[in-house]
Formats: structure tokens, sequence, C-alpha cells
């Protein structure tokens, strides 16, 4: 066995377990670039991430499922979730308020799970100022404007000046791409996927994510005790 295990939380090496704190992976883009499907192909895959369900006052669109997509709320229960300090970061997008439940966040991560966040640029600013050491930002990319635009109309679920407000926000969403960690051109779904994967992978292994490791190497120096 190797000395760390990537993905699970913990691992056990000499007898001794260096566990490893849980990080935030944020994947941000603007609407129509991939993101959806990256993030539900990185899920199925990676038994140690766990998707962050936003909390949000804006109704259901056709298909979206309570609780795996969204959790719809009223706008009651949303300024409740505000006012308890229950929510880690919190935006308005188009009118509606969206937020992150602040409880299953922090339990995952002291646990060794990671968390995958899809949300925009102004919740990201907001992770980094109370979360920095934790957070992974990535942002993707569509491969052009012809393709992101033909992504957003084929979406077909919008009335046309939804979408129009959707492109705006898109270009909004785009001017913040030099503030990510990773930027990733989506040209092909598998390629990003595979690209997401090895940026989990290596962020999992940074020295500063796995603790004990000051008290394993001092074991290895000194030789196994007899
Ligand atoms: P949509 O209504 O199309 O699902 O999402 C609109 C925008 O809100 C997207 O850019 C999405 O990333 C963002 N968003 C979704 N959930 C959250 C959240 O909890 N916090 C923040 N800051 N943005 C969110």
């Amino acid at each position: 066995m190797s000395v760390i295990d990537p993905s699970p939380s913990s691992a056990v090496a000499e007898g001794r377990t260096i566990r490893r704190r849980g990080l935030m992976l944020v994947l941000s883009s603007p609407s129509g670039a991939g993101k959806t499907t990256i993030s539900r192909r990185l899920l199925a895959s990676d038994p140690n991430l766990t998707m962050s369900v936003s909390v949000t006052t804006r109704p259901p669109r056709p298909g979206e499922v309570d609780g795996r997509d969204y959790r719809f709320i009223s706008r009651a229960e949303y300024d409740r979730l505000l006012a308890d300090h229950a929510l880690l970061e919190h935006a308005e997008v188009f009118g509606n308020s969206y937020g992150t439940p602040r409880a299953l966040v922090e339990q995952t991560l002291s646990d060794g799970g990671d968390m995958l966040f899809d949300i925009d640029w102004k919740g990201t600013q907001q992770l980094a100022q109370s979360a920095r050491k934790d957070l992974v930002r990535v942002f993707i990319l569509p491969p052009s404007a012809e393709e992101l635009e033909r992504r957003l109309y084929t979406r077909a679920q919008d009335s046309a000046e939804v979408i129009q407000r959707r492109m705006a926000k898109s270009a909004d969403e785009m001017s913040h791409w030099a503030e990510y960690d990773y930027v990733i051109l989506n040209q092909d779904v598998d390629e990003s996927v595979a690209q997401v994967a090895a940026i989990l992978q290596a962020e999992r292994l940074r020295r500063e994510r796995q603790e004990g490791l000051f008290e394993f190497v001092d074991m290895l120096r000194r030789g196994r005790p007899s």
C-alpha cells in the first residue's frame, strides 16, 4: 500500500494514520459551457466527492429534481437560513437568491470528504474569503462564442428574453476567469472530465491537506522502533 492514498480520507502507514482534510472544488462557467455534465460525470466516478446542493428561491425548471439539482425553497425560508448564518455563501442571480448550506460542507470536510460546488463568481469570491486554504477553483470555458450560443439556445427551456439575459450573464461570468486557479477549455467532455479529475488528484496530495505527516516523516527518519 502506498504511504498516502489520495482518495480516502485517511491512510495507515507503518501503523500511523495520515488523515487528509477534505477540499472544496468549485466549478464555475458561463451557463452552457458544459459544467453540469462535467459535474455529474465526476460525481459518478468519484466516491469521495459529494455535490453541494444549493438552496434557491427560483422555481424548478422542467426536469429539475428537488434535492438533486437544488433545494427549492420559499423566500421566507431563505431569509431564515440567512439570519441563522446557515449559508456559507449566497448570491442574487436574475432576481433569484441562491446559497450554499453550511452544515454538510463543514461536516464532510472534517471527515476528509471533498465537496463539489457549482456556483458563480460571486459565491466563489465569498468562499475564497472564508475558506481559502480548502478551496480549489476551476473555471470552464466554452470552445467558442458560436458554440456557447448554440448550447444556450438548444436548452430550449427558457424564453428568448431569459436566453438574452443568460448571454449577458455569461459575458459577466467570463470576465472573472482570472480569479480561478485552473482554466479548462471544454472542447471534449471526456477530456475535460479527465482534466478536472487530474486537478483533484493533485490537490488531494497537497502537503497542507495531510495531517500527521510531520510525525510520520519524523518516525521514518528515526527508523523503525525495535
Ligand atoms: P441556474 O438558475 O441557471 O441554475 O443558475 C444560475 C447561476 O447561479 C449559475 O451561474 C450557478 O452557478 C449559480 N449558482 C447556483 N447555485 C449557487 C449558489 O449556491 N451560490 C452562488 N453564489 N451561485 C449559485
